[in-house]
């Protein structure tokens, strides 16, 4: 019902209308930079091939990634508002502003076969009620008429700080979590697949999912995330 009615704007909280005015939809037009193709941290206008020193070096399983801005710009409190208050609302002003900047869909020709959300583990999801991954892709699923399936991708709940732990053994624990339900490999199989995320820090989770993804046969794997850190150390 919210949505028949006016709303306000997810990035200066104006009462109207759209879900994003045009005024903040300009500003975030304006405020896209050169990023890396592979993995869209910010690089100079010159790099080599688009890419960053990073993905030149290594190679990230992952084949693209694309955002709508960086984090602690001008929509990470509307991120915040949406990922901890459930403010569902918020989901659909992301769509809008998203199909604003990349209306294209996926870059070149290709088509997303399958849109994926990064899974939750069943006990973070009964304690959140809430996966913003799956919130975002069953709307962007609906728009750009890609499937979407939650089922695919499975993750286990591991107790334990991850905090805590170094950074090899939170990369192995990430190895651990992540599994393909046996019964999706056919819509994996030889296809195109974009992953969808709100925030992208480190990308130590996209890159385990897309590995195992091509592990079964994934013809690519794209990244749509709303935000992306400028640096790779977790925020
Ligand atoms: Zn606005
Ligand atoms: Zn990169």
């Amino acid at each position: 019902m919210n949505l028949l009615l006016p709303t306000s704007c997810i990035g200066c909280k104006e009462f109207q209308t759209a879900t994003i005015c045009q005024k903040c939809l300009k500003r975030l037009k304006d405020s896209q930079i050169q990023r890396c193709a592979q993995c869209a941290l910010p690089i100079a206008l010159h790099e080599i091939n688009h890419l960053c020193i990073d993905c030149l070096k290594k190679q990230p399983p992952f084949d693209v990634t694309l955002c709508l801005d960086s984090y602690g710009g001008f929509l990470t409190e509307a991120i915040h508002s949406y990922k901890y208050q459930h403010q569902i609302a918020i989901a659909h002003g992301l769509l809008d502003a998203w199909l604003g900047i990349h209306p294209r869909g996926l870059q070149g020709s290709q088509s997303g076969d399958v849109i994926l959300p990064i899974p939750m583990s069943q006990t973070k999801l009964h304690q959140r009620g809430f996966n913003q991954s799956w919130e975002l892709c069953k709307l962007f699923s609906r728009k750009l008429k890609i499937k979407t399936n939650w089922k695919v991708l499975n993750r286990i709940h591991i107790e334990g700080d991850q905090v805590s732990a170094n950074k090899q053994e939170r990369a192995q624990r990430l190895i651990n979590i992540f599994s393909i339900s046996p019964d999706s490999i056919e819509l994996i199989q030889n296809k195109n697949i974009v992953l969808i995320d709100d925030v992208m820090t480190t990308g130590a989770t996209l890159s385990v999912i897309a590995q195992l993804l091509k592990d079964f046969g994934a013809q690519s794997v794209h990244n749509w995330v709303i935000l992306r850190t400028p640096n790779k150390s977790p925020c």
